[in-house]
């Protein structure tokens, strides 16, 4: 039976990162946003639902989902953005459901890893053999985060902390890779972690 891990940290914890190291070395990646957008491409079960729920307006002309619009309806009405997830959640739960069971019915030496950044928060864990969390320290994670998004601090701190902090993530994960370093320190823990999986 192949193995398939669970993969989550919190945000600019370095998940993307990690995934390009993992994938350098031989595992096979799968991650949550790719499966969120492949369960309302056009033709899908829930495409039709989400356009039967919020009207035909919120399809392009080539009849796939008007993401900015959709986003804009969800971004500040939570009534809407349950309205959406309540379709999204289950679809996107069976579809993950079903690639780790297919995954399960292999037997070769890949190690699978999934991507789900919400995964403890989803109750995912058990899906999984094992789940791995990103930690990196709090400084570094601030620093990161504004660096990349290009935010000021108050802002950062308001998205980090609206989050599961990465200590609760740490606590709960089977692995953990510290990713407080730099990448070089970075490639030598998921080398680590390999040998332990
Ligand atoms: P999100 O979920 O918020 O999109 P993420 O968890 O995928 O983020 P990354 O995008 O991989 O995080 O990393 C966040 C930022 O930190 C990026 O700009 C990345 O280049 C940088 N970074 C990640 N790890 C390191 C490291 N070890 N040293 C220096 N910079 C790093």
């Amino acid at each position: 039976m192949s193995k398939i891990y669970g993969l989550t940290g919190g945000i600019a914890s370095g998940k993307t990162t990690v995934l390009d190291i993992l994938a350098d070395n031989g595992c096979k990646i799968f991650n949550a946003d790719d499966i969120a957008r492949e369960v309302v491409e056009v033709g899908t079960v829930g495409l039709n639902k989400i356009a039967a729920s919020f009207g035909k307006n919120i399809l392009l002309a080539d009849g796939s989902l008007d993401r900015k619009k959709m986003s804009q309806i969800v971004f500040s009405d939570k009534l809407q953005l349950k309205k959406l997830t309540d379709i999204t959640a289950p679809l996107i739960r069976q579809r993950i459901l079903q690639i780790v069971e297919n995954i399960h019915s292999l037997d070769d030496k890949v190690i699978y890893i999934f991507e789900i950044p919400l995964l403890f928060e989803s109750d995912y864990q058990s899906y999984f053999d094992a789940v791995i969390s990103i930690y990196v320290d709090s400084n570094t994670q601030l620093t990161r985060l504004m660096k990349r998004n290009n935010l000021d601090e108050q802002t950062a701190k308001k998205q980090i902390s609206s989050q599961m902090s990465m200590l609760e993530k740490k606590k709960l994960a089977d692995f953990v890779i510290d990713n407080s370093g730099n990448l070089d320190e970075l490639k030598i823990e998921v080398k680590t972690l390999l040998k332990n999986l």
